[in-house]
């Protein structure tokens, strides 16, 4: 459907547009020579205008550049700013925290973080919570406890999974339908199919044919992958994957970083699952760094009883920040009075007018693209109809016509997440930002197919 030269030309054009656009951001860029990579993180060369524009500002659902140009943000941080950037509630608990009582990385306990605790109980469901800075050492010190508890030592993932910088994660199957290491896997410390396994996601045969082996520890999956486009669950995929977990005896961790926006208790909540562990990170910190994850009482039990397992000192889960009280206190004030319950209900308002736009703009143009909608986050996939696994939604994957469509955007003051084509909502996404993207993104289409 789309000329290749065509997109060639237009993606030229708007690269040269950005570039004029952001002398400033250009200028910080070329000046940070002491940066690995002129970024502070060599992820954010993630971005279609060849250099990342540099912040100024940011507020709610927008943010301004150095350039002195304005955007609704639809990316927010990649959900680490889900609730909107710098909410009041939030501001004031740091500040109160930070300024008027003062310390940051104590050592010691807070009330905060004991509410916080029974808050993401009451969400979630599981009951004991601990903490980490990062969603990613969540999920390393939840599968750390899993193994100890188990004595198994491998991890299980679904193939195009993204839990973070997990080692553990960073397989896929490959061409031939055999386990290897994802493409691009930096210094891998050992070889990833010694310590994981894979399935695709939706794919139950292959979850048991994997899970028969008897030496996985746990399954570590998002209730619907949202790092490979947004990929749903089929009719009894999900209580396919707690039936087999418990009959091969593996425990069942779900990683609500990102589905945390399909409801105030994540998918697990709104779709009434039941896994064992849950992990979290980004979104609850309201901007804030934070990770935590949540067990079973059994399992809390279990390993708070076992003598030989360091859970105090050098035993390889923990960290000094984790748990610190600038973050427990963030935590409490975003949980408690920013993504409530009665904001999710406005948030996905607001997002089911997203995804029912960009329908309407792709059906109008006759593309063969589809539309996923988790709650407040919505995504569209260059193929239709929308990829059932993770492998599939990779191999729709369309670097070219990506970064057309988020320079093209960021020219016209629209962000999206520069890893897709994600919008996220917060409770101050409004429906005129969203007619705004709608606008933009039709006129791109436009020029596409003209
Ligand atoms: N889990 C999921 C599902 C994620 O999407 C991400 C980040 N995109 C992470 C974990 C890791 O989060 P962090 O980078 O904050 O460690």
């Amino acid at each position: 459907m789309v000329d290749r030269a065509r997109l060639a030309g237009l993606l030229a054009r708007e690269r040269a547009a950005y570039a004029d656009l952001h002398p400033r951001s250009a200028a910080a860029y070329a000046r940070a020579g002491n940066l690995f990579g002129r970024v502070p993180m060599t992820w954010m060369n993630k971005n279609a205008g060849g250099f990342p524009i540099h912040l100024d500002t940011a507020n709610g659902a927008r943010v301004t550049d150095v350039d002195g140009h304005g955007y609704v943000d639809f990316c927010l941080g990649d959900t680490a700013a889900m609730a909107g950037h710098s909410p009041p509630a939030v501001v004031e608990a740091v500040t109160e925290r930070l300024a008027r009582q003062g310390g940051a990385s104590t050592m010691l306990p807070t009330e905060d973080a004991a509410q916080v605790g029974a808050e993401l109980a009451r969400r979630f469901g599981v009951p004991q919570w601990s903490f980490a800075l990062t969603a990613t050492d969540a999920n390393r010190w939840a599968i750390r406890l899993l193994r100890a508890v188990t004595g198994r030592p491998r991890i299980l993932v679904n193939s195009y999974c993204y839990h973070g910088s997990v080692d553990e994660s960073l397989i896929v199957v490959g061409p031939d339908g055999a386990a290897v290491s994802r493409e691009g896997n930096v210094g891998a410390p050992y070889d990833v199919t010694a310590t994981s396994r894979v399935a695709e996601y939706n794919d139950l045969a292959g979850l048991e044919r994997e899970l028969a082996h008897g030496d996985v520890a746990a399954v570590l999956m998002e209730p619907a992958l949202t790092n490979i486009g947004i990929v749903l669950p089929e009719p009894g995929y999900l209580a396919g994957v707690r039936e087999l977990t418990r009959a091969y005896g593996a425990y069942l961790v779900n990683d609500e970083t990102h589905t945390f926006s399909a409801g105030p208790g994540g998918a697990t909540a709104a779709w009434g699952l039941d896994p064992d562990v849950v992990t979290i990170g980004k979104a609850i910190g309201g901007g804030i760094p934070i990770g935590a994850y949540g067990i079973s009482d059994p399992l809390a039990e279990e390993l708070l009883s076992r003598a030989d397992l360091d859970l105090v000192d050098m035993g390889g889960v923990g960290g000094t920040l984790a748990g610190n009280p600038l973050s427990t206190a963030a935590a409490r004030a975003t949980l408690g009075e920013v993504l409530t319950d009665a904001a999710f209900v406005g948030m996905i308002e607001i997002a089911t007018l997203f995804a029912t736009g960009v329908r309407d703009v792709i059906d109008d143009a006759g593309l063969p693209w589809s539309v996923n909608q988790l709650g407040a986050r919505v995504e569209y996939r260059f193929v239709s109809p929308a990829p059932r696994t993770g492998g599939a939604s990779a191999a729709a994957a369309d670097a070219d016509l990506e970064d057309f469509l988020h320079v093209y955007l960021a020219n016209r003051g629209v962000l999206l997440t520069p890893f897709h084509n994600m919008a996220l909502m917060c409770p101050r996404t409004t429906a005129a930002d969203v007619a705004r993207h709608h606008e933009v993104f039709a006129a791109a289409v436009a020029e596409l197919i003209a």
